[in-house]
């Protein structure tokens, strides 16, 4: 057994290291995002993301840290989605005093998204705590409570895109636009020795699509040692961007003919301002009936507010972008509940998933009338009722009560904020001619393994496939890039 020196979860490197880097998360699975880098002179969290999808995974959210976050000397995001960045509020509870580096765009974002977060865990004790109480069991405490929340905002520090910056002593990173949500990036960071010799990291974070309405196309980088490639859709293709706005168009001149309700749930952070201009164009052009639409999430509300404020991130004028003739914002409850009682309507409402929010209450009160349309249009992990809801469940559990699915359920890909297969590997193909090693990451196995299968021979070595616990090394000489599996760490 070697002895443990440090901080706990870290390791001094060996001779020819130049870096360790530690797989956390999103390791053999899509959320809970987290790489540790280690150098000589610091130690670096990229990514803190919340594990998400069931029970399973909320457990996992729980467990401390696999490392000492008091002993770290820098964090950064790609972006602000919650399995990228949910956990940076318990990071900093639990002794992490170093700064948080994102996108301007990521931290307008996550001044939204973490309190949010922070008041969906203390809604979730408070109801488990009333039953709790009622038959005499311990009582729970939020993962984290919005104070947390707001002491890590306090950390947080917002850089532009595409300026390479000294994230540490050793460790430079640049922001890279990466399309997918405002705000997202792709990260290119850079460790140095003493003696000014370099290796190159990426990590692409979520890559967006080539052709997205509004955001920005992502630019990916030319070189690194060491990839990290997110494999989210690594084995399916989307259909075009124009075959899915007809499938939608189809879809609500379906609902006109039956009278019945169209609900999307929708991520409050792209897709719902994706979906929202995309009826907006069709409704111009004539394509669909106006219908009265509700956007229903008080968060997604304020993330619509907030896109004028960086219309660098946008390729075309963004304000009056977002508006459908018949547009209707619900922020409060009441707002929210009113809609219970209306037909041959639009909701676009979160969580994307259909485990939370407000979308919840819309279901149960329209997925057992056989008029309803569900479009599903984001990714849906395993364990979560967006995902059963696709996989044809013919009824749900929804807030204690039984629901018959009657509903007509779509799903419709070419919305999805991530890249498909061949765009993965279009993104990639440079890094990979140029002898970038592969690490897939952020994937469930068996897309991951297809993305493998087809990027077999583009890559220069063999592709790793790591696990949650497993590392690579980065070295000065010899293989730039030696595997590490968790058992021989
Ligand atoms: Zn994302």
């Amino acid at each position: 057994m070697r002895r443990r020196k440090g901080p706990r979860g870290f390791r001094p490197l060996e001779r020819d290291e130049l870096a360790r880097l530690t797989f956390h998360g999103a390791a053999g699975e899509v959320t809970g995002s987290s790489f540790l880098l280690e150098t000589a002179g610091s130690r670096v969290l990229f990514e803190c993301g919340m594990f998400q999808g069931g029970r399973r995974e909320e457990a996992r959210n729980r467990r401390p840290f696999p490392f000492d976050p008091a002993a770290l000397d820098a964090v950064a995001l790609t972006h602000a989605h919650i399995d990228h960045s949910g956990l940076v509020p318990k990071l900093v509870r639990d002794g992490c005093g170093a700064r948080v580096h994102a996108t301007e765009a990521t931290c307008d974002l996550l001044r939204i998204m973490l309190p949010d977060s922070a008041s969906i865990h203390e809604q979730d004790a408070a109801r488990e705590n009333r039953r709790r109480e009622r038959r005499g069991a311990r009582l729970v405490e939020p993962l984290y409570t919005a104070e947390d929340a707001e002491r890590a905002l306090g950390r947080v520090e917002a850089y532009p895109f595409d300026e390479r910056f000294a994230l540490t002593n050793d460790v430079d990173v640049r922001f890279r636009r990466a399309g997918h949500i405002l705000g997202a990036a792709s990260l290119e960071v850079w460790v140095r020795d003493e003696g000014g010799f370099e290796r190159k990291l990426v990590l692409s974070g979520d890559v967006g699509r080539a052709d997205e309405a509004l955001l920005k196309d992502p630019e990916p980088p030319e070189e690194a040692d060491l990839l990290l490639l997110e494999s989210t859709y690594g084995g399916r293709e989307h259909r075009s961007a124009e075959e899915s706005v007809e499938e939608l168009a189809e879809v609500f001149r379906d609902a006109d003919r039956s009278g019945g309700n169209v609900i999307v749930p929708a991520f409050a952070v792209g897709r719902a301002q994706d979906v929202l201009h995309t009826l907006a164009e069709l409704e111009d052009a004539g394509r669909i009936p106006v219908r009265p639409v509700y956007f229903d999430s008080p968060m997604a509300i304020h993330v619509t507010e907030l896109y004028p404020r960086h219309a660098g991130c946008f390729k075309e004028p963004i304000r009056s972008a977002l508006e459908p003739r018949d547009l209707h914002f619900c922020r409060t409850p009441e707002e929210s509940m009113a809609i219970n009682a209306k037909r041959g309507v639009t909701i676009l409402s979160a969580s994307g998933m259909c485990d939370a929010g407000r979308v919840v209450h819309h279901l149960k009160h329209n997925l057992w009338r056989a008029g309803t349309h569900v479009v599903i249009a984001g990714f849906q992990a395993a364990g979560t009722r967006g995902r059963a809801l696709v996989g044809g469940a013919r009824k749900l559990r929804i807030l204690g009560e039984e629901v018959l699915v009657r509903a007509k359920v779509h799903t419709i890909g070419g919305f999805s904020a991530h890249a498909g297969q061949s765009e993965l590997v279009a993104w990639a193909r440079p890094m990979l001619a140029n002898g970038a090693r592969l690490a897939l990451v952020h994937g469930e196995p068996d897309q991951r393994d297809a993305l493998e299968r087809r990027l077999h021979g583009a890559a220069p070595a063999p592709i790793l496939v790591p696990e949650s616990g497993d590392a690579v090394t980065l070295r000065r000489r010899g293989d730039p890039v030696v595997f590490a599996p968790a058992a021989a760490v």
